[in-house]
């Protein structure tokens, strides 16, 4: 037995190991080289029968190389576990792409609407929420629309039955607010109202912001500063307003309120049809027969109201031309805002 042999029996083990393809090839090796029956034992068992010295230089060899093999064969075991671990499905594919989490945003119409309102929360107005589905009497009768008035023509709706139906306006919470608190009454009402209309302009549902302002000594005055100030606020205080006679049964005298066009500054362009002028909202003093309809004293309590579209100043505001695209729910339109 020489240092050599030790060498060779080694390095013909080492071959063997290398190209191992599974767990059952190194077992059967540690077996042949290091088992009680292996070659690398069979060595150490026999160099009780050798001289001290010879005994000391290749009990050493042997040894080293048992070591060195079982290393190696361990290691070989843990690569080999390690391969067919990464050839499993993984349950968590730790190199996919993370799931993003998107933030949302309010629609333009909630943005405008919070905006309107918050304007006339500042103003001191305060704001109330009504049914859409609406009784004639609050919708129309009590607003000074009788049943056949011509009027009601411009507010078609959908009717459940003749004296249930979807709201045209949200003007019904004036007659509501007042015919259960006394003046002074200072309000906004938010929110959707119906009618029978369908094009670029004009959607079945849309949204409303009424306001109704109530006290002694409300003249038409207060009604051009809180409409002046509200327009100023929403469009810029460069923005020219002026204020149009107009007609509205429920109020006496009534004004359509227009501010400079946005588009063209004033110059005339095909949004305010060459006028330089675009309608934001309705308005006028309260009529005498709607204070009459809620059992307010005429001779004592006199009031502004106003009427403006949601969609309409969003139009304006953000510059677009199809009501549609709203509620088309194209997240390409909505993500612009
Ligand atoms: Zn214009």
């Amino acid at each position: 037995m020489t240092v050599e042999e030790i060498k060779d029996l080694e390095d013909s083990a080492f071959r063997e190991i290398g190209p191992a393809q599974n767990p059952e090839d190194l077992e059967r090796l540690r077996v042949k080289y290091l088992g009680r029956k292996g070659a690398l034992t069979g060595i150490l068992r026999s160099l009780g029968g050798l001289a001290p010295e010879i005994r000391r230089i290749i009990g050493q060899e042997a040894n080293r190389a048992k070591e060195a093999l079982e290393t190696a064969l361990d290691e070989a075991l843990r690569s080999l576990k390690d391969a067919a671990r990464l050839a499993e499905p993984p349950a968590t594919d730790v190199t996919l792409p993370g799931r993003r989490l998107t933030r949302g945003r309010l629609h333009p119409l909630n943005r405008i609407m919070a905006e309107v309102c918050d304007i006339f929360l500042h103003l001191g107005f305060e704001a109330v929420e009504g049914p859409e589905v609406e009784l004639d009497w609050y919708n129309f009768e009590a607003l000074n629309l009788p049943p056949d008035h011509p009027a009601r023509d411009m507010q078609d709706t959908f009717y459940f039955n003749d004296q249930v139906l979807l709201r045209t306006h949200t003007s019904p919470m004036q007659i509501r607010t007042m015919e259960v608190r006394q003046p002074p009454v200072r309000i906004i009402a938010p929110g959707k109202v119906y009618r029978r209309d369908s094009d670029i302009t004009h959607s079945p549902m849309f949204h409303q912001v009424e306001g109704l302002l109530v006290d002694k000594g409300v003249t038409f005055a207060d009604l051009k500063g809180v409409l002046t100030a509200f327009v100023h606020q929403m469009f810029g205080p460069e923005v020219g307003v002026r204020f149009r006679p107009s007609y509205f049964p429920f109020t006496e005298p009534s004004a359509e309120v227009d501010i400079e066009c946005v588009m063209c500054g004033g110059r005339g362009c095909r949004v305010c049809q060459a006028t330089g002028w675009l309608e934001v909202l309705g308005s006028g003093m309260v009529h005498p027969a709607v204070f009459e309809a809620v059992g307010y004293d005429p001779e004592t309590y006199t009031g502004f109201a106003f009427g403006l579209g949601i969609e309409r100043i969003a139009m304006l505001k953000y510059g677009v031309d199809d009501i549609r695209l709203f509620f088309d729910n194209d997240l390409r339109f909505l993500r612009q805002f």
